[in-house]
């Protein structure tokens, strides 16, 4: 029987927090169109002209990226982007009216404006900050723009009350964009540490922390998976015979091979010296098998210097249900031990494999 389609919780090698950010959006795609729907019931005795059009537009381009993210066919950067560029596009579009329609008769900025502040904030929280700043900076050049058109030669020219609105929130948002801008470099910082973190700098491949904690959020959210661990034959030899330059050299070349045959939703990562992990969407036998004829056809071929091709030991464990995961890592263990006492170079797979492959 083949297992059920395993919806992995992240892509592979992916950072962990793609899926927090993908639930996020998800829900903001709600609000966003709530909040649309929100705006046109009030307005339901008199639309706005700019509102009847762009806000059904914005609802139903929120709705078709939620379903565009939910179904995992756009990325949910994409998707924000595109989020970020309809909204900016709809507030600048009602700054503009309201200097024609709105200002002119109250002497102030509608409460539309109060959004600049999330378009001035968001690009920060999203993207690197140059590029984060290249999108407020942009926003923020085309409101002065229209705002200073229309204080200079507008139908508001004059009018003092307003210019002292619309200073302030020229000034609020230039000391918001410059704030994020700073904050924006540390938050790069961070993110680069935690990254520093996460991954094993000789193969570039997760390290054992993030494995462990790839291994405890699938165990905590329910889900089955299969645990492959692999430690090279020999390993010493090749140090002793060649050198730990080009030991280090074929520990690059596995981690490569290894990630190069993940199946989507699989995570690769050494696991200490000369032993790795592979965790998979659950695997029955024969396809485990498949997956490590391919990746140990793979080891045998590659040339590193004087080494010719390097073999492993393989140890195969798939979850019980409720199982903790340093229980499925022992039993991967003792079957990647028992090949090695049987003569190395061999895959073994624990008992929740036997009988079925
Ligand atoms: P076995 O088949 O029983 O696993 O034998 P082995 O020689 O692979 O195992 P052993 O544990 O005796 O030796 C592992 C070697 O892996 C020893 C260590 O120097 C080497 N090693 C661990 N980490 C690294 C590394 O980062 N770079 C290099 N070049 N060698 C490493
Ligand atoms: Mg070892
Ligand atoms: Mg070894």
């Amino acid at each position: 029987m083949k297992p059920p389609a395993h919806r992995a919780p992240h892509p592979p090698d992916d950072e962990p927090w793609q899926d927090s950010q993908r639930r996020m959006f998800l829900r903001l795609a709600w609000l966003g169109t709530l909040a649309c729907a929100l705006a046109l019931w009030v307005q339901r005795f008199a639309f706005d002209p700019l509102d009847r059009v762009a806000l059904p537009l914005l609802a139903l381009t929120l709705l078709a990226l939620r379903g565009a993210v939910a179904a995992r066919r756009v990325r949910v950067h994409t998707a924000v982007s595109v989020t970020y560029a309809a909204t900016t596009v709809y507030f600048l579009l009602a700054l503009e009216q309201q200097f024609r329609a709105f200002a002119p008769e109250v002497h102030m900025l509608s409460e539309s404006t109060y959004w600049f502040a999330l378009l001035y904030a968001a690009p920060f929280l999203l993207s690197p900050s140059r590029q984060a700043l290249r999108w407020a900076g942009g926003t923020y050049g085309v409101a002065l723009g229209l705002c200073l058109y229309h204080l200079g030669f507008g139908e508001v020219r004059g009018d003092l009350r307003l210019t002292a609105a619309v200073l302030q929130f020229l000034l609020a948002g230039a000391v918001m964009v410059v704030v994020q801008a700073t904050f924006g470099v540390q938050r790069m910082h961070l993110l680069a540490a935690r990254e520093a973190a996460y991954r094993d700098t000789l193969t570039g491949l997760a390290n054992r922390r993030a494995a462990e904690e790839r291994l405890a959020a699938l165990a905590g959210q329910g889900e089955p998976f299969t645990v492959v661990l692999f430690d090279l034959d020999h390993f010493k030899r090749v140090n002793d015979e060649h050198g730990h330059a080009t030991g280090d050299r074929v520990l690059r070349g596995v981690a490569g091979a290894a990630r190069g045959i993940l199946p989507d939703g699989g995570l690769a990562a050494r696991w200490g010296g000369e032993e790795f992990l592979l965790i998979l969407p659950p695997q029955e036998g024969p396809d485990v098998r498949r997956l490590l004829d391919t990746l140990r056809a793979q080891l045998r071929d590659q040339r590193h210097g004087e080494v010719a091709g390097v073999t492993a030991c393989f140890g195969v464990a798939t979850t019980r249900p409720g199982e903790h995961p340093d229980g499925v890592i022992s039993r991967a263990d003792a079957a990647m031990y028992a090949a090695k006492r049987q003569g190395r170079n061999d895959v073994r797979l624990d008992e929740t494999h036997r009988g079925r492959g």
